[in-house]
């Protein structure tokens, strides 16, 4: 899994609620880690439609797109 623009391996999610709260995460190896400062129980559950966003390019679109991303 990774960007399919930059190949990068870490994004983010917004709050559904909040579009300043942001919930960053990487996704080598294929698992899904969020960073340490984001407390797991606030997280919106990551499914296929769920948006995110790279966070080293202007790239974002569904999870699942992700996952078809190859790799
Ligand atoms: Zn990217």
């Amino acid at each position: 899994m990774k960007c399919p623009f930059c190949g990068c391996q870490s994004f983010y999610l917004k709050d559904q609620d909040d579009e300043y709260e942001t919930y960053e995460f990487d996704v080598e190896k294929g698992e899904v880690n969020f960073h340490s400062e984001v407390n797991e129980s606030d997280v919106p559950e990551l499914r296929e439609k769920t948006h995110c966003y790279c966070n080293q390019c202007a790239w974002n679109g569904k999870f699942g797109e992700l996952k078809n991303s190859g790799g």
